[in-house]
């Protein structure tokens, strides 16, 4: 099947699933034991065991040599693949020449670029800034910072189960799990709201959201426009547009987290774009760079975003020339290959073909939801609370590298690089029917379940 949009070096490259050796294999179970010895604990949550070593068009390979069709693109990041050398050079071109110039002392042609792009590709006609970072947390922390010196209001509203990341204040505005157990005391500053995925939730969360903003201490609302950790959540159509409505009316800004929805996965430059919703700030990362390098950005008004002084968000390494032509080059490889309406079309038949396997399997497959290439499977629980991990472990058995988040770890979590073709959908959508159907008959091999036992610890 012709793969839509691809570049020519990807489709020679294409190749087969094909798992040899029961994963995580010998090599693979290697790795593991010495990374215990000497990576401390907070810095891995592993799925499966499984050390990734390479990669080519849409595929993974690990240490033993077994090859996945990989829905996980290491979290969402990978979104043009593997060995796609055209930026791998970009990269090489550029850090032979200026591997840093410390952009908060002198700027580089790079950086500047980058920023031109992203003012280009964010919603919003008013002037806007950019600040660059490292990683999704920081840019949410900047947002953050520069709401609480435009505002000169410190009360932030999030949501439940919102991830924003795991430095100081995208920490505390994360609603996920226990993260900020022993680390923030309760904050009257961080106000928690529910994510309304329903018509009446909307509504009760609007009215609560309103009479928050009435007492006048709360500079921001912040949310990610589609929940990703939290097990792909999709807001309630309407919520975003009459959130943008009452903040406008009580002064207060809107931040929207697009670190996992933006880039295109979600058929839209970003998600928040299909409710014609123009943020104050934006935040993005992972995919910004494809995964080839550390990059984030937030992008906002102008006036949000200079109300931070001088040296208040930056880094030694903001701007890193390398990085951020790498980040250019992405943005234009998205559009010169019409990814984005690639991520839609592929996204829309994995979504059909996955809602067929829930109507066959409905006692194990609870719902299937998503936007895009975004897609949960939530797996039913209520006979076996290892069930979504046991679930996604067979899928990576029968070649198929599914992540698998949510708060109580049941939702399949289907993020793919956006250059998916339809024959690759398909074997997506038939290795998860297959599982669905050994599953519902009870025939998961018992080495399946310990391998879950032993390797499956998850966010
Ligand atoms: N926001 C969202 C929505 C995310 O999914 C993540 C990462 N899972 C982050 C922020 C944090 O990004 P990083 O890990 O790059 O700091």
């Amino acid at each position: 099947m012709k793969r839509l949009g691809i570049p020519p070096d990807i489709n020679s490259a294409q190749k087969t699933k094909s798992v040899k050796v029961s994963p995580p294999g010998s090599k693979s179970r290697e790795l593991l034991a010495r990374m215990k010895k000497v990576i401390g604990r907070s810095n891995y949550f592993g799925l499966y065991g499984i050390t990734l070593v390479g990669g080519e068009g849409a595929y993974v390979i690990d240490l033993d040599g077994n090859v996945y069709l990989d829905c996980l693109a290491a979290a969402s990041c990978n979104l043009l693949g593997y060995s796609y050398h055209q930026v791998a050079d970009v990269y090489y071109q550029v850090a032979k020449t200026l591997q840093n110039s410390c952009f908060p002392y002198s700027p580089n042609p790079q950086a500047v670029e980058l920023a031109e792009h992203l003012i280009r590709i964010t919603p919003g006609d008013y002037p806007k800034k950019v600040l660059l970072g490292l990683s999704g947390s920081d840019a949410c922390d900047g947002a953050i910072q520069a709401m609480r010196k435009y505002t000169h209001k410190f009360a932030l509203i999030k949501f439940k189960n919102d991830y924003h990341g795991s430095t100081g204040f995208s920490q505390a505005a994360s609603g996920f799990r226990t993260l900020n157990v022993g680390i923030f005391p309760t904050s009257p500053n961080f106000i928690t709201m529910d994510y309304p995925v329903t018509l009446q939730q909307r509504d009760k969360v609007l009215k609560k959201i309103e009479q928050t903003l009435a007492k006048g201490q709360v500079g921001a609302v912040m949310a990610e426009s589609i929940q990703g950790d939290a097990g792909i959540h999709v807001p309630y159509p309407g919520f975003f547009p009459r959130l943008r409505e009452l903040l406008a009316r009580y002064n207060a800004l809107l931040i929207i987290d697009e670190v996992q929805s933006g880039m295109g996965r979600t058929g839209k430059w970003w998600a928040i774009s299909h409710e014609d919703v123009v943020p104050d700030l934006l935040v993005t990362a992972k995919g910004l760079s494809a995964g080839y390098a550390p990059i984030s950005a937030l992008v906002g008004r102008e006036e949000v975003i200079d109300a931070l002084a001088p040296a208040q968000h930056l880094f030694t390494y903001t701007g890193h020339p390398p990085s951020a032509a790498v980040a250019s080059k992405v943005i234009q490889l998205i559009e010169s290959n019409n990814l984005i309406a690639n991520a839609e079309g592929v996204g829309a038949r994995i979504l059909e073909g996955l809602k067929q396997v829930k109507d066959a399997f409905p006692q194990v497959v609870t719902e299937v939801r998503g936007r895009g290439l975004m897609i949960g499977v939530e797996i039913n629980l209520s006979n076996n609370k290892l069930a979504g991990k046991l679930f996604a472990t067979r899928c990576v058995e029968k070649g198929v590298y599914v992540g698998y988040f949510g708060v109580n770890q049941e939702v399949l979590r289907i993020e793919p690089p956006l250059i998916l073709s339809d024959s690759e959908a398909d074997l997506v959508i038939n290795t998860i029917y297959e599982v669905a159907e050994e599953m519902s008959a009870d025939l998961i091999p018992q080495t399946t379940i310990d391998k879950v036992h032993q390797y499956a610890i998850g966010l």
